[in-house]
């Protein structure tokens, strides 16, 4: 599934190809997916120029005078940007097609088989983008200067559930998906079964700053990725990184040597070593 660190590197990757572009069409080839597609979208948008592009959690944000144009990949969705006349694949379910680049005539193509993602708009005189219903709930970024343990400390003081939990709720700080909560828990030495509520502001200290590690370095690493974002037939710019306690049941541990364990959280499989994180 697309995380945080996925999102961002597919908006650096499609922004140049979008930003100061004029919308010439806007093709839906079904209703929707999770929800329906806004079915005035063509006419909203065709003719219109971007100003600028976006993300707020996992949805990128395209925004236009107007309004702003809500995208989220969903499970399994990617964006690639295409030259006209590409042939259509299977799931390639929303286009819009821009032009006045250097290049000409541009496809924005969203290719979601699972359909679990987004298309919607947010018109600026309906109010605050920050109070759609998609975005009011979520917590802060973890990437701009106010998220730090002050805050992580701050939030957590009646959250008896465990950390990884909280983490994995979003309401507290955004992006820290399953496996970048398996893997910051580790990095800053906490078991992910400590009730939130119980953790140091030393600690919570130490896992600002492990979160905010590893999302950026996964986007730097994600940014090597970026040309598939324009290849013609090429495959997402999703990226494998080396993990440290995700999906390694029961191997060694690359600290101590101790073999990784696998328990089941809300649903979710939470790996981590029971002698690095206490
Ligand atoms: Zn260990």
């Amino acid at each position: 599934m697309p995380e945080l660190p996925e999102v961002e590197v597919t908006r650096r990757g499609v922004a140049p190809h979008l930003e100061d572009r004029i919308v010439e069409d806007v093709i839906l080839r079904r209703d929707g997916l999770r929800w329906p597609f806004p079915p005035d979208l063509p006419a909203l948008l065709k003719g219109r120029r971007i100003l600028s592009t976006g993300r707020r959690g996992k949805y990128l944000l395209i925004n236009f005078e107007h309004g702003v144009l809500i995208v989220h990949l969903g499970m399994s969705g990617h964006l690639r940007v295409l030259s006209e006349g590409i042939e259509l694949k299977k799931h390639d379910h929303f286009d819009l097609v821009v032009s006045g680049g250097p290049e000409g005539r541009r496809v924005l193509r969203l290719h979601d088989p699972r359909r679990f993602g987004a298309v919607l708009w947010h018109a600026h005189d309906d109010g605050e983008l920050e109070q759609h219903i998609l975005l009011r709930g979520l917590g802060v970024e973890p990437l701009i200067d106010g998220f730090d343990g002050a805050l992580l400390y701050r939030e957590t003081r009646k959250r008896n559930a465990p950390i990884k939990q909280v983490l994995l709720s979003g309401d507290i700080v955004v992006g820290v998906g399953n496996i970048y909560a398996c893997e910051s828990l580790f990095r800053a030495g906490i078991s992910p079964k400590t009730a939130a509520s119980r953790i140091s502001r030393a600690r919570y200290d130490k896992l600002a700053g492990a979160i905010r590690d590893i999302l950026a370095a996964a986007i730097v690493q994600g940014g090597s990725t970026l040309r598939d974002f324009i290849a013609v037939n090429g495959q997402s710019g999703y990226f494998q990184q080396t993990y440290f306690v995700y999906d390694r049941a029961g191997v060694p541990c690359r600290n101590c040597g101790t073999p990784i364990r696998q328990i089941k959280q809300g649903q979710r499989s939470t790996f981590y070593c029971a002698v690095c994180q206490r």
